[in-house]
This record gives C-alpha cells, sequence and structure tokens, in this order.
C-alpha cells in the first residue's frame, strides 16, 4: 500500500469493521455503544498510517516506544496541522502512552503525551508529576496491574493496586483515571473473560478505597483499560471502557 487515498481506503475499511464489533459486543453485554473508545495502538507503523486513520475519524493513538513515538507525533503534527492542531489535550488528537516505562523516559512522556496506561511503581509516578509541564492539563493516568502473574512482567501485583492508585491520585500533576491490564494470552472466552473480570473486580475495591478519601479521587476513577484485537469481546462483556487494538486496525506487525 503506497498511495494515500488506498492507505485511507484500507484503513478506514479497518475501523468500520472494529467499530461494528465493538457495538455487537456492547449489544450482547447490554451496554451503550458509546460506553466503550477505542484506542488505535499505532506501535511500529508510520505517521501516514495515523493520519489516514485520522482522516477516517479516529482520534486516539497509542504508543509503545518514546523514541518511535516522539518522531511519530511531530511528524503528524507537520504533516496534518488540521486533524493534530492543538495537541496536546486540546480535543484533537490524544496520544496514550501504554508501554512499559523507563525512569530516563519519564519527561519525554510528561510532555508529550495526554495519557498514561503503564504506571507500575511509585517511582514512575513521581515522575511523571514532576515533570508535567505546568501549561499542560494534568497528566491522565491508569495504574497498570498484572493480572495473570509471570506471564507478563509489566504492572504491579494486585495487592499493591490499591496503595499505587491512592498515590497517583494525590500526585499533583496526574489524574487518576482507572486501572490498565493485559492478561496472558488465552485462545478460550471463559479463560478471557476470567482474567478481565479480575481486573473489574480490583476497579471496584479501588473505587471504594478512594471514595473513603478526604479529597474523593474516585470521581474521576471512570476507566477500565482492556481488551486488545483478540480478546476486546471478553473485555467489553467484563466491562472495559477502553480497548486497545492494533493489528486489526493497522494489520500484522513486524517485530520492532
Ligand atoms: C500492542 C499492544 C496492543 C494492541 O495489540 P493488538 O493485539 O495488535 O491489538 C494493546 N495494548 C498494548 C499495551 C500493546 O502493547
Amino acid at each position: 500500500m503506497n498511495g494515500s487515498a488506498e492507505l485511507f481506503e484500507h484503513h478506514a475499511a479497518a475501523l468500520a469493521a472494529v467499530h461494528q464489533r465493538v457495538t455487537a459486543a456492547c449489544l450482547a453485554a447490554d451496554r451503550a455503544p458509546d460506553s466503550v473508545a477505542l484506542l488505535a495502538v499505532s506501535k511500529t507503523f508510520g505517521a501516514e498510517h495515523v493520519i489516514a486513520l485520522a482522516q477516517a475519524g479516529q482520534r486516539a493513538f497509542g504508543e509503545n516506544y518514546v523514541l518511535e513515538s516522539l518522531a511519530k507525533i511531530e511528524a503528524c503534527a507537520d504533516r496534518r496541522p488540521d486533524l493534530f492542531a492543538g495537541w496536546p489535550a486540546a480535543g484533537a488528537c490524544a496520544w496514550h502512552f501504554i508501554g512499559p516505562i523507563q525512569s530516563n523516559k519519564t519527561r519525554a512522556i510528561a510532555e508529550r503525551f495526554d495519557w498514561v496506561h503503564s504506571v507500575d511503581r511509585e517511582k514512575i509516578a513521581r515522575r511523571l508529576s514532576d515533570q508535567r509541564p505546568p501549561a499542560l492539563p494534568a497528566l491522565e493516568v491508569c495504574v497498570q496491574v498484572n493480572v495473570s502473574d509471570e506471564a507478563s512482567k509489566s504492572g504491579c501485583a494486585p495487592d499493591e493496586a490499591v496503595a499505587l492508585a491512592a498515590l497517583v491520585a494525590s500526585l499533583p500533576r496526574l489524574r487518576l483515571r482507572g486501572l490498565m491490564a493485559i492478561p496472558a494470552p488465552d485462545e478460550e472466552p471463559a479463560g478471557q473473560r476470567q482474567a478481565f473480570g479480575a481486573l473489574h473486580a480490583l476497579f471496584g475495591q479501588c473505587r471504594a478505597a478512594l471514595a473513603a478519601l478526604p479529597e474523593n479521587p474516585a470521581r474521576d476513577f471512570d476507566t477500565l483499560s482492556m481488551g486488545m484485537s483478540d480478546d476486546l469481546e471478553a473485555a467489553i462483556a467484563e466491562g472495559a471502557t477502553i480497548v486497545r487494538v492494533g493489528s486489526a486496525l493497522f494489520g500484522k506487525r513486524r517485530q520492532p
């Protein structure tokens, strides 16, 4: 695929198909279709792919690798100022960081992104808050939880989630929005639902604990970021409010 018209056609069709899956999953779960937001995971795909999908109407993009994402964010803003005007955080396109965070990369994330889904330890939370530029709105944050133990190294342990959520909520330049997880891959919908259900249960525990704090940070705690191309239906059945979809939109990734 070379021509931008061709790219647009391809991505617009893929976007419509994913929207259909999300809507069908919502209806099956007796949920309103607009209760689930679609995050387009554009890692390993160039700016031209992001722009084509933005032209088709998509507004939120997820990235995993800091260096790759910075170049892409600049390229998008340069090439399509109308679509990316006002970035960051002005209702144009929003950029979400969803990958593992090294502490030497927090400044770039704090300066360039609107959301971070992958905060999994106190040190990273504190650095992001300290480094968020005063001119920008607070960084929207989800705490990442490792719901399937050894399968993935990222995410705090489930029994650390309440404390880490409360810490994030207390930091001045972060706004705690919810929880995120990447369960171990499971071909069986029942197994997928079990992992997502565990995150939803933990979300309820966090909410209750936050509601008991004097500042009541539970007010903004409304996000369950879970579900990808292969398991978004199970995630929606278990209460996902953001699904993070890459390959179903952009096609198969080459290894970075
Ligand atoms: C790559 C990635 C996704 C998207 O995965 P697909 O299976 O391609 O939809 C979602 N979330 C995270 C954190 C990822 O790293």
